[in-house]
């Protein structure tokens, strides 16, 4: 039997047409395609700019340096995130505060407001396989303190919290890597509402550069290219179907895996909706196989799996003796690492591919 990936990407006609359009035109850097991609993202989140940038990395950089986050503060962010959240904090400076999750496995807003202090700068939630974190009581709490509200959107092209848009809420960052929801291989996209962090992105990405050989700032290339935001256009497309086939798998995969012994399915709290980047179950410390043996024996059955983190981003002694490192202490979170497993959720999957994943998961635990 064919093996079930947990990630799939499938790139068409539309991908090679907008392609072969920008090969043919000759201007392979950032130009017209990538304005495209960026007003696709505008209309998307519903800010008044995107601004593509190289990496959804790239985007979490300069989107806190753009915000004027930098040495002497603190960003609370979640733990359990990959690792990308972490080093753009440190990258630019600032020192990494840990706030628990709740059950969304995002950051729980009453630890976040915990650790707020005179250093504290900004909040940095991730909306962790494409569920958003509790965005009006995240910015409850940074308007209370003048905080900058910086999303890790990276996988949660689409979702939405108490109807707006993951990214809409101050500054928000996208990663186009090659299994996002939406791809260009590599890219990013920051968006937001503020004109002056907008300008700041624009200049950071391109060398700090105003107009021609005028420097204003000390930037980088951290540009997106047209060959790159082709894709993403005919991917942008794809997004509105490819969102409900990812939403249509996950409630098949709910409603075939409940009441499983020892595992715990994911929920989607009221008011939000959850773009299923993953679908991610709980294996339960008294569960009849470890997560280890359950990803084993459905590798075996043909039905691949994802451990998506198996450790907290700063637990790796590059992060852990960092002095930008502030252990606090987050034991939902590290129980959370410790039992998360990944089934396949992709909108390429059919109606058999889902029933061999329930069923695989039911035979191993029930
Ligand atoms: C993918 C990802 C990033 C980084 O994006 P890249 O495009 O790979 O640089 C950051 N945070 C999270 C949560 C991600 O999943």
């Amino acid at each position: 039997m064919n093996p079930i990936r947990v990630t799939e990407v499938h790139l068409g006609d539309e991908e090679e047409k907008l392609v072969l359009e920008v090969l043919r035109s000759g201007h392979l850097a950032q130009g017209p395609v990538v304005a495209r991609l960026e007003a696709g993202f505008c209309d998307l989140v519903g800010t008044a700019h995107a601004v593509a940038v190289s990496s959804g990395t790239a985007a979490l950089q300069l989107g806190l340096r753009a915000a004027g986050i930098g040495r002497g503060v603190e960003v609370i962010t979640s733990p359990f995130t990959f690792v990308a959240t972490l080093s753009a904090i440190l990258d630019v400076g600032a020192t990494a505060r840990f706030a628990d999750v709740g059950d969304d496995l995002c950051v729980d807003p009453g630890s976040v407001a915990g650790l707020v202090n005179d250093h504290t700068a900004a909040i940095l939630p991730v909306h962790l396989f494409g569920l958003p974190a509790d965005l009006p009581a995240l910015e409850r709490i940074a308007q209370a303190h003048r905080l900058r509200l910086v999303e890790d959107a990276a996988q949660a092209h689409g979702a939405v919290v108490a109807d707006r848009a993951a990214g809409s809420w101050d500054i928000g960052c996208f990663s186009l890597y090659a299994t996002k929801n939406v791809t260009t291989g590599e890219g990013g996209v920051v968006t937001t509402d503020d004109d002056d962090v907008a300008d700041r992105l624009r200049l950071l990405r391109n060398q700090g550069m105003r107009e021609r050989y005028r420097y204003e700032v000390v930037g980088t290339n951290a540009r997106l290219t047209d060959l790159q935001a082709a894709v993403g256009v005919a991917q942008m497309g794809r997004l509105p179907a490819y969102a409900a086939a990812r939403a249509a798998n996950a409630a098949r995969l709910l409603d075939g895996l409940a009441g499983t012994p020892g595992l715990a399915l994911p929920s989607v709290p009221a008011g939000r909706t959850h773009a299923w980047h993953q679908f991610t179950v709980r294996v339960l410390p008294d569960a009849r196989l470890d997560r280890t043996a359950l990803a084993a024996a459905l590798a075996a059955d043909g039905v691949e799996t994802g451990v998506y983190y198996p450790r907290l981003a700063w637990k790796y002694a590059c992060f852990a003796e960092h002095p930008g490192v502030v252990p606090d202490p987050t034991p939902k979170a590290a129980a959370a690492a410790a039992q998360v497993l990944s089934l396949p959720v992709h909108p390429h999957l059919t109606g058999g591919d889902l029933d061999r994943v329930v069923d695989a998961v039911r035979r191993h635990l029930g």
